[in-house]
This record gives structure tokens, sequence and C-alpha cells, in this order.
């Protein structure tokens, strides 16, 4: 039987009225990068890593991400919000799925309808989330969110004491977890981290006592999986090096990564600009000799982040070239100086030759948001053990 997608799964895959052949700007995903990846994090941590698919899977694609880790026997998802988490339900697959933020409590029946597990972040949330389960007559699952340093949501260290007298009362949930988010764990200097280790040890004893036995405890994030062995408890939870972008530059060789994502588009005009003639909105390059300039069809509105005007790099036939002048919504243009590039090459934006870690450092930012900016104009492609699969 076809399946079909719900509504919102448009939003997330390609453009829904498909070229018989595809723009040349696409995303094409590794899967077997990713199992790669899973098996190299759960190696490293010596426990189960909850696979993170927040954000269309880091930008990946949430849908035949959440199928190739299910169908590998991944046993945790974990997301941002309640659509993903029932998105991955859509799609008929059951595995244990967290939502890490803040439950919106209008939304609290719609995750125990789809046994969808909650953070429970505050006294008052854990009981408004017991109560619609009593009402609806089913178990809620939660996992206890202590704030222990980001002050973000969660009940803070220094007052989690009713969190688990509530947790103990409320007949109607099994806490299944309890965890805390790091905010430094990326940092050379791990101090605050291991503040934060310390504050969450303290939490755990306090929630074992309360409940008499201790919920599976989890706190590190991809960059705590390779930085700080004190944080990796019973479980860890990795987007970004699940899709093989490197947490920081001092963690290389902690295991080996491999990106999952190629994304490439290709040259589709070639020109040369001569001096004084600028080049892109608001002439913000010009060139003081002839030189050769190639356009390629990926723009802002793609998600190549503007801030990488004058700042990105692309390769061409295993060439790096510089972004000139400003990024437009659907275009760059790109000088090859004496370089080689003929209309139909292939430019490659994120890849293997161009490590996501170095593109978000030009857009001074990180990997998560170059990943996850990628929009719904991109196609993403699929493959596994070296051949296509359908999405
Ligand atoms: C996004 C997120 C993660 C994953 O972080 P990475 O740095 O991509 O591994 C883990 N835990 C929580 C609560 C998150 O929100």
């Amino acid at each position: 039987m076809p399946f079909t997608p719900p509504d919102s799964m448009d939003l997330l895959t390609a453009l829904s009225v498909p070229a018989s052949q595809p723009r040349p700007t696409r995303v094409d995903v590794d899967l077997d990068a990713i199992e790669h990846n899973y098996n190299a994090l759960q190696a490293c941590s010596g426990v189960p890593v909850m696979a993170v698919l927040k954000a269309n899977a880091y930008g990946h694609g949430i849908g035949v991400v959440a199928k190739h880790l299910a169908a590998r026997g991944v046993s945790h998802f974990g997301v941002a919000y309640l659509e993903e988490a029932l998105l991955i339900r859509a799609l008929g697959i059951t595995t244990p799925t967290l939502v890490f933020g803040g439950v919106v409590t209008e939304q609290i029946p719609d995750f125990l309808k789809h046994d969808i597990q909650l953070a429970a972040s505050s006294v008052e949330k854990l009981e408004h989330i017991n109560r619609e389960a009593s009402t609806l007559g089913v178990r809620a699952k939660v996992h206890l969110k202590i704030d222990t340093g980001m002050e973000r949501i969660g009940t803070h260290y220094y007052s989690c004491g009713p969190l688990f007298d509530a947790a103990a009362r409320c007949s109607d949930c099994d806490v299944v977890g309890i965890y805390s988010h790091l905010a430094n764990a990326d940092a050379s200097d791990l101090a605050h981290a291991k503040l934060q280790v310390r504050r969450f040890e303290d939490c755990v004893s306090a929630a074992t006592d309360r409940l008499g036995r201790q919920p599976t405890r989890h706190l590190a994030n991809s960059a705590a999986i390779l930085a700080l062995d004190s944080a990796h408890y019973d479980l860890v939870r990795s987007g970004q090096a699940l899709y093989g972008a490197l947490p920081a530059a001092h963690l290389a060789g902690r295991v080996e990564l491999k990106p999952a994502m190629q994304w490439q588009s290709k040259v589709v005009y070639f020109k040369v600009v001569k001096p004084g003639h600028p080049v892109s909105y608001g002439s913000t390059w010009v060139s003081d000799t002839n030189t050769r300039v190639v356009t390629v069809p990926v723009g802002y509105a793609d998600g190549y982040p503007r801030s990488l005007s004058n700042r990105g790099e692309v390769v061409i036939r295993g060439k790096r070239y510089p972004v000139i002048g400003r990024v437009c919504m659907d275009q760059i243009m790109i000088d090859i100086g004496d370089g080689e590039a003929w209309n139909g090459d292939t430019v490659t934006l994120v890849g293997d030759d161009m490590p996501v870690s170095e593109v978000a450092r030009n857009a001074d930012t990180i990997a998560h948001d170059i990943l996850s900016s990628i929009s719904a104009r991109v196609p993403r492609f699929y493959h596994r053990s070296g051949t296509p699969v359908s999405p």
C-alpha cells in the first residue's frame, strides 16, 4: 500500500510538485554513515544512545532517518516538539520517544494517546500530566527534567525536592528517566560541565531516595560523549555527532565520525568579471583584475547562510574557492580566479571536503544551525550500501 504522508510532512521533505529532473541543489544522505556514527558513539560511551531527531533530523530528513534507525533497533529517540514525535508515530514507529521541550499543557492528551514521553520540568507540569493521564485512563511516561546550569527549562537543582515528592505522589505517572542538559560540554575548559555533573549527582540521589529506585539517568550530549566520561550514566543523547559533525576542533580523533550529508549544487553560469564591476547586492565585492566567476543556484532561502557573504568557501573539482559578494535568496557567485569550472560541474557546499564545522565557523555559528537550516526547497536523496533508498 502506498504510504500517504501526513500533511505536515510536506514542510519537511522535498518540493511537493517534483520536476522530471530535480534542481541541481540537493542533499544526499548516507544512512550507513549515520549507522556508523551511532555504533561509534555507543562504543565510546558504553551505554545506549538516544538518537536526537529534532529539526528534521538536523536537516537530514526525520522520516527516513527514523525509519532506518528504528529498523536497526535503536532504543530511544529524542525530539524537541510534540509534532516531531507525532510524525515518527505516523510512520508506524513505536520506539520510545522523548520530547525535550517544555510541555505545552493543551498538548498533553496528544502525548498520552500516542505513547510519547514527556519532560516533567516543574511540579505544576508534572501534576498536570498526572491529571490528564488519570482522565484518559493511561499511564504517562515522564523524565524528570533538572536544571543544573542551563537556565532553560527544568526544576533548579537547588530546589528539586518538591518535584521528587510530587513524582512519588503522582499515581498515573511512570518516572522512566531523570535528566539535565549541559551548557558547556564543547568547551576546552570543562569546569562548568563538571559542576553540572556534581549537581546532577546530588539530584539523582535525592530522587532515588524519594522514589525508592533509580530512574534512567541521562546528561551527555554529543560533546560530552566525546569529552566527559563522568557524564555518560545510563544513556547518552546524540544529535550532531550522530550526523557526523565534530562538536569542537579539540575533540578530533576521539571517535571516527563520518559526515552523513553531502550538500551539493552545480555550476549554472560562467563569466569573466572585469575590474570595477562589483558583484551582487550592495556591490560589496569588486575585482581589480579580470577574474572568472561562476554562479551557483543556491541561496539563503535554501538555508545557505547570508552571513557567508564574502566569507564562504565551496569546492569545485577538488579546489576551494571563495563566495564573493552577498549571498542572494537563490544564487551565489564564486570567484574561481585562474581555476577551472564548467557549467554542470558539481559544487560542494557541505560534505567530505567541506566539513560542516568549517562552514559553521565561516558563518560565525555552529554545525547545528547550518544543518537544521537547510530548507524544504532542497530535495533530499538517501543511500544505503551505495544504493538509493526511496524516502
Ligand atoms: C538537541 C539536544 C541534544 C543533542 O545535542 P547535540 O549537541 O546535537 O548532541 C541533547 N539533549 C537535548 C536536551 C537537546 O535539546
